[in-house]
């Protein structure tokens, strides 16, 4: 289309989770926000792949898990507001019930989080020049979502593969719906 800025994605993950960037010129958004306890790490990797951290625009867990979501508390402190979806709310204060002492793991509060219904995704992406939407995909855990870009990107963080998901009924409805969705944006 005319006058859109292409999207680009960058991978700036460790210890084997994906933690990607997708931007549209300098407006991004972080999917997937770290293990606890590694800020410095998450931000040398921002830093070596040319990503200002004030460029971040929102963080977006997939899901409320200490790896995928470590360091959403610590990021909003850097200035990076945490997008969090109503199907997600409740997950939020489990997730510290899985953190060991060691891990040094910030709590996340409510400030700071902007949180949306799955249905307005669309509307707020687009403010910030991405194209695209959020899907709830429950199959991981319940709460899981994925990002969907209208270029049939998706980023669906701990869902099982379709060939490992054969018994698991949620997580193939959740492929299933981003197919569809996928489907009707092309
Ligand atoms: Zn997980």
């Amino acid at each position: 289309m005319v006058g859109e800025t292409p999207i680009t994605v960058v991978n700036v993950g460790y210890r084997s989770t994906n933690y990607w960037v997708i931007s549209a010129g300098t407006s991004r958004l972080l999917v997937d926000i770290g293990w606890p306890g590694t800020l410095g790490i998450m931000k040398a990797n921002l830093k070596r792949m040319g990503i200002p951290l004030r460029e971040i625009r929102y963080a977006l867990a997939t899901h409320y898990h200490i790896d995928h979501a470590g360091l959403a508390e610590e990021m909003k402190r850097e200035g990076v507001p945490l997008l969090v979806l109503d199907v997600q709310v409740d997950a939020i204060p489990v997730m510290k019930t899985w953190i060991k002492p060691g891990d040094n793991y910030v709590d996340i509060t409510a400030d700071g989080n902007v949180i949306i219904p799955v249905e307005r995704s669309r509307q707020l992406l687009s403010q910030i020049g991405i194209t695209g939407e959020i899907l709830h995909t429950p199959g991981h855990s319940d709460h899981c979502v994925s990002l969907l870009l209208d270029d049939g990107s998706a980023f669906t963080g701990d869902l099982p593969p379709e060939i490992h998901a054969f018994d698991n009924f949620v997580a193939l409805a959740s492929w299933r719906r981003l197919r569809e969705h996928r489907a009707s944006r092309r």
